[in-house]
């Protein structure tokens, strides 16, 4: 019997150094720049980092001014360039210059902010540089991106990496990415000197032609497949397990859980698991995804606040016994799919509840 019946995320360092490999060898030529935002997509940013540190990552993206600034104290020791996606908000500019932080500029009111700070300290700040090529999210629009080198506008701010972000990057066959490469060469062009990054973890295995010189790749380090589904070359790197607490006996037709909707079709017996929604099980999963129980795969009927019910069938089986609800066989994009959404969020969602355990080391000898 487990002696608690807390839930259980274990963190894979060893299967994300793996995951780290695969990505940087199909983006051969180009350097592979981790996203850890969102704490490290809800796996923790620190001990996240400095494994990828020591496998050879050298720069890292964040979201938030706070991340950055809790990054780089996590590196302490480590010159990792840090990039910040929200870029550079009003009167930022002295803690990103006090955390030594990257802003990526997403608009000509941050150019303009960031090059009022830049002359106001002296010197010459480093940027990236956001360009929109047809996702209409983030980014300049390509023809301010045009006007602004012919500006004086970028006065004290130097730009290092010019970037864009695709839109259908999962869908390898769609125009849109051929659409968005062409727009991004021609951007690219107004930086000369400027390092380039069109790719994340799906445009990362598109092809030579939109790796450039830096891939940005989240999802895919945690064994996300860059398709939207498992990718046998990746890892699982969160597995989230909770112990049985009861088995019942259910009867053909018989209804489980709250609301009249969910029915056993035949006799069962169904396992209660130690964890729900409140752990991070997304609720919509019942609707089609899997447990990994007594050695298989098996249906989940409800996802509750503290509870998940999965039918055993005949199978052997006892309170106390450990089952998968996300991990090496309840693969991540399956469950995502079933809950109908995607990896990232059902990363995101596991909550602090869960017990956590990091297997592997952090770092590596000498690094
Ligand atoms: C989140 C993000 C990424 C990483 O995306 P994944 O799909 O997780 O690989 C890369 N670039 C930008 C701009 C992002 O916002």
């Amino acid at each position: 019997m487990a002696p608690s019946s807390r839930a259980r995320l274990s963190i894979d360092l060893d299967a994300l150094a793996h995951n780290y490999h695969v990505i940087a060898a199909e983006a051969a030529g180009a350097e592979t720049a981790p996203v850890v935002k969102a704490d490290g997509y809800g796996l923790g940013a620190a001990p996240i980092a400095r494994r990828l540190w020591a496998e050879g990552a050298r720069t890292f993206f964040v979201a938030r001014l706070e991340e950055g600034e809790a990054l780089r104290a996590a590196m302490a020791h480590r010159s990792a360039r840090i990039l910040v996606l929200d870029g550079f908000m009003p009167g930022a500019g002295p803690r990103l210059a006090a955390a030594g932080l990257t802003p990526v500029l997403n608009s000509l009111d941050q150019v303009a902010a960031a090059s009022r700070f830049a002359q106001h300290v002296g010197g010459s700040l480093p940027c990236a540089l956001q360009v929109d090529t047809g996702m209409n999210r983030q980014g300049l629009g390509r023809a301010e991106a045009a006007a602004l080198v012919q500006s004086d506008r970028l006065a004290g701010l130097s730009i290092e990496l010019v970037m864009s972000h695709l839109g259908c990057g999962a869908i390898p066959d769609h125009g849109r990415n051929a659409d968005q490469l062409a727009a991004f060469r021609a951007v690219r062009q107004l930086f000369p000197q400027a390092k380039a990054s069109l790719a994340a973890s799906a445009g990362a295995f598109l092809g030579p032609d939109y790796r450039f010189d830096l891939v940005r790749p989240g999802i895919s380090l945690f064994g996300g497949g860059p398709m939207e589904r498992p990718d046998p070359r990746l890892r699982a790197v969160a597995r989230l397990e909770a112990p049985i607490l009861d088995i019942r006996h259910v009867g053909a037709g018989e209804l489980i859980g709250y609301g009249a909707t969910i029915r056993a079709d035949a006799a069962t017996r169904v396992a209660l698991i130690g964890a729900g929604y409140a752990d991070g099980v997304i609720r919509a999963t019942r609707r089609g995804g899997q447990a990994w129980a007594a050695g298989a795969l098996r249906r989940l009927y409800i996802v509750d606040m503290d509870l998940t019910v999965v039918d055993l069938g005949d199978a052997s089986a006892q309170p106390g016994d450990m089952v998968e609800l996300l991990g090496p066989h309840a693969l991540l994009d399956d469950q995502a799919q079933a809950a109908g959404s995607i990896a990232h969020e059902c990363l995101v969602r596991l909550s602090t509840r869960a017990q956590r355990i990091y297997l592997g080391a952090e770092a590596s000898a000498g690094a």
